[in-house]
């Protein structure tokens, strides 16, 4: 055989593909392989003139075909598959080689694999890659985790393949085991609050404001010029512009109204409850899309549940610039929670994940990419950042939309229109911003029904009143 490749990729979908090509392109050589060889084949002869490839069909022709230490990525579904190709080829490699998960794999996993590996004499790095297919060959952003001498044999290539934003790579070492695909989890959650924000916004205008889906492109295409400026706005403009291919009208009317999910969100958010983060818009909208799914059940119950019609036809577009802000106030809420949440889990899992570089690494490449993660990141150059919305630039930003998201929220409820992740999010934005809330009520019930106990705000300790029997208050922890 030539001269052994640099590096190798296994799974040849169309993640793994263009992954292989953008490092092909780049300079570094190349194995390939695919569990059926119908792809690798297939792989070989659409590109093997783009780069420095070499297709192999067996695990042991894979392993024989690297240099080592010996670098492989895997990019095949998340979940038992990459279990399955880890024990395929574990017993091949020698010490020291590193397998290297790309694909979107749950963090737990990833920290259970890394230490399995590191047991067995192997490294292994667990990288969430985003930007979809187009972003893997052109240059994703790119989250690795492990541990920082493993990802050094590995910084030139990655580096080289992200993105690139004013010379910076969108890539940068995350923190150690599973880090790397827990920030991609939450960037997926972020992108979930995103598209929902987006959709809310979409149904304001559409059926609040009155406009036309052709009009509704060119606002978010209006938008896309200022402070909202990034790829899902872009690209939602293109695809309410987009007709119908096959018919009259504009393609969105005929998009059956059932969102699907891979299970990124939903995992962000069971996290957030087992971190006790309150993570209200990514929450809101897995459940909206749940919603979204109960098709039949919503068919039924809108010809027997009462309530207000959206006026549609009333023209009020002096409501876009309110849905604007309000799109922008409800965003920043959505984010600010999204790095609360890591900060809890660095806090918890000990990973000391710099939160103004993860905001870098998201400039461009990935999904949420916009021109907003340039302010986070400035927040976090700054100093210390307790929570995004009391951040200088983003509380202004939140106060003179302030007015505007209510009012939004307002003809949303009058007019039967759900919002709920503008909505929750303005919700979570009151009580965060309220130093006397109602909890207290919370505590006293749950002493009256549980003795649970509660807190005095004039004294210390822990109080229980003895409710049925002569109503004193006792001190529990004297
Ligand atoms: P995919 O549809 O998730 O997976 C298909 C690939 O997995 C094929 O190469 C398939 O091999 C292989 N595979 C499935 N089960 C296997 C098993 N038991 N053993 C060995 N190989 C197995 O592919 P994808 O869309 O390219 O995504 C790859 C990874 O990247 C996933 O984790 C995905 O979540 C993540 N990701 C995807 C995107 C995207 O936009 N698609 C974006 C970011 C991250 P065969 O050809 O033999 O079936």
């Amino acid at each position: 055989m030539s001269e052994k490749s640099q590096i190798g990729v296994t799974g040849l979908a169309v993640m793994g593909a263009n992954l292989a090509r953008n490092i092909g392109r780049n300079g570094w050589s190349v194995a390939v392989h695919n569990r059926s060889p119908e792809k690798t084949r297939h792989f070989m002869a659409e590109y093997a003139s783009e780069a420095d490839f070499t297709g192999t069909e067996s695990s042991e022709e894979f392993v024989e075909a690297l240099a080592r230490p010996r670098k492989i990525i895997i990019m095949v579904k998340a979940g038992a598959p990459v279990d399955g190709v880890i024990e395929e080829l574990a017993p091949l490699l020698d010490d020291g080689d590193i397998l290297i998960d790309a694909g979107n794999s749950h963090f737990p996993d990833t920290k259970r694999r890394t230490a399995e590996l590191e047991e067995r004499g192997l490294r292994f790095l667990g990288v969430g890659v985003s930007g979809g297919e187009e972003g893997a060959l052109l240059g994703p952003s790119i989250m690795p985790g492990g541990t920082r001498e493993a990802y050094a044999e590995v910084e030139e290539i990655f580096t080289k393949i992200a993105a690139q934003v004013d010379g910076t790579p969108c890539c940068t070492f995350v923190g150690p085991d599973g880090a790397g695909h827990y920030v991609k989890m939450v960037h997926n959650g972020i992108e979930y609050a995103d598209i929902q924000l987006i959709t809310e916004a979409y149904d304001l205008m559409r059926n609040v404001a009155g406009l036309t889906v052709p009009e509704i492109a060119k606002t978010f295409e209006e938008w896309n010029e200022g402070d909202l400026e990034s790829f899902l706005i872009e690209i939602t403009a293109k695809v309410l512009a987009k007709q119908d291919p096959q018919g009259d009208g504009p393609l969105i009317d005929v998009i059956v109204d059932q969102a699907e999910q891979k299970g990124t969100g939903r995992w962000t958010s069971e996290d957030a409850l087992e971190l006790g983060v309150p993570l209200t818009a990514i929450t809101e909208a897995v459940f909206a899309r749940a919603l979204s799914s109960l098709k039949d059940e919503r068919t039924a119950a809108s010809k027997i549940l009462a309530g207000p019609e959206p006026a549609k036809t009333e023209d009020r577009r002096e409501l876009l610039d309110d849905i604007q802000h309000a799109l922008y106030a409800s965003k920043v809420v959505a984010y600010a929670q999204g790095f609360q949440q890591m900060a809890a889990a660095s806090e918890k899992e000990g990973w000391d994940l710099d939160l103004g570089a993860m905001a870098t690494i998201w400039r461009g490449g990935c999904i949420i990419r916009a021109r907003f993660l340039d302010r986070i990141k400035e927040a976090y150059d700054d100093g210390e950042v307790v929570n995004l919305l009391t951040v200088p630039y983003f509380r202004d930003a939140v106060a003179s939309g302030d007015a505007a998201w209510r009012r939004v929220i307002n003809a949303a409820v009058d007019q039967g229109v759900a919002v709920p992740a503008f909505t929750s999010s303005l919700a979570y934005y009151d009580g965060y911003r309220r130093e006397h809330g109602p909890a207290g009520l919370i505590q006293g019930l749950r002493d009256y029904f549980g003795a649970h106990t509660y807190r005095r705000t004039d004294a210390e300790g822990s109080y229980h009143v003895r409710w049925p029997q002569d109503g004193a208050e006792v001190r529990t922890d004297a």
